[in-house]
């Protein structure tokens, strides 16, 4: 059962997965008005395009793993809550530390399934479609390969058992997820107040230097809820001039791996063979960087 969160009576499960499908509509639209009304970069043309193709990706991840997945994961938490399987059941601890102990849990196996995709090859495959994106807004946050998903969704099948989650655990924790994302990859700017946040949780400026096109930033800052991971890991970076970070990879600068055929494609593509066609001393590629750079308007590094 869950335990009392903020209200005194404990909602039915309806009411949780009402909120995982109400909340990312309702942030997307928040930080779509936050980035135009005050952006840090700013897309100067081509926005409800880049938009729309990150949001039918979405649309299309969103059907397909519900079909696939949905009634499986299901199955197979309540399987596990029946007969008390995992380590979050023998434990048995008191029911609001047991929520914050499976929320801390998935929030670390997500820190190692992010960095795993950038370390094993044939997980970036997939991974790098995400990173691919030349302008970062809230709507890159649903810019993710289906094969990175059916991944993830697989191994959660063995790791619910294992670890003895609940059903709405994962549902709070996948809710909480989705609005993080969103807000990390919003292209906003807190001011000073990023410095402060990002000591406990990951915050837009922390992410950005994840999507720099610099290798050794972008296998940096995998944390996607406490910025913890990154700290205890050694993976923690920033930079001071944010402003000028370029995002994307060197070796997917193409605007046809933008389009939805192109970013499909993306796993199945030589990206050496792209890289030896932009290489990072190429002259023509330091001509695009500066001009990305140039045009950026910047506002409360
Ligand atoms: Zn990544
Ligand atoms: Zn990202």
């Amino acid at each position: 059962m869950p335990p009392i969160l903020l209200a005194m009576t404990t909602p039915p499960l309806e009411d949780y997965f009402l909120a995982r499908r109400a909340v990312p509509l309702v942030l997307l639209t928040l930080f779509w008005c936050w980035e135009t009304w005050r952006p840090f970069f700013g897309q100067r043309e081509g926005r409800l395009r880049h938009a729309g193709r990150n949001l039918v990706i979405a649309v299309f991840n969103t059907i397909l793993l519900g079909l696939v997945f949905g009634s499986v994961t299901m199955l197979v938490a309540e399987w596990t809550e029946q007969n008390q399987f995992g380590l979050l059941n023998r434990l048995g601890f008191a029911a609001p530390f047991r929520f914050v102990l499976a929320l801390v849990l998935l929030d670390g196996w997500m820190y190692v399934w992010h960095r795993a995709n950038h370390v094993l090859p044939v997980l970036w495959r997939f991974h790098r479609m995400h990173h691919s994106d030349r302008h970062m807004d809230v709507t890159t946050a649903t810019r993710f390969h289906l094969g990175e998903h059916i991944g993830s969704s697989v191994l959660r099948l063995g790791l619910i058992p294992l670890l003895g989650f609940e059903v709405w655990e994962l549902v709070v924790f996948d809710t909480l997820v989705v609005a993080m994302t969103q807000f990390h990859h919003a292209d906003i700017s807190l001011g000073r107040w990023d410095r402060w946040l990002r000591l406990v949780i990951v915050t837009p400026h922390m992410h950005k230097v994840h999507h720099s096109d610099r290798r050794e930033e972008t296998d940096s800052n995998y944390s996607i809820v406490l910025s913890l991971w990154d700290r205890l890991a050694r993976s923690f970076r920033m930079r001071e001039d944010l402003g000028s970070i370029v995002f994307g990879l060197k070796e997917f600068t193409d605007p046809s791996q933008q389009t939805l055929a192109g970013m499909l494609k993306t796993p199945f593509m030589d990206a050496r063979a792209e890289t030896q066609e932009h290489p990072p001393d190429d002259p023509t590629y330091d001509e695009i960087r500066l001009a990305v750079s140039e045009g950026r308007r910047i506002r409360d590094v």
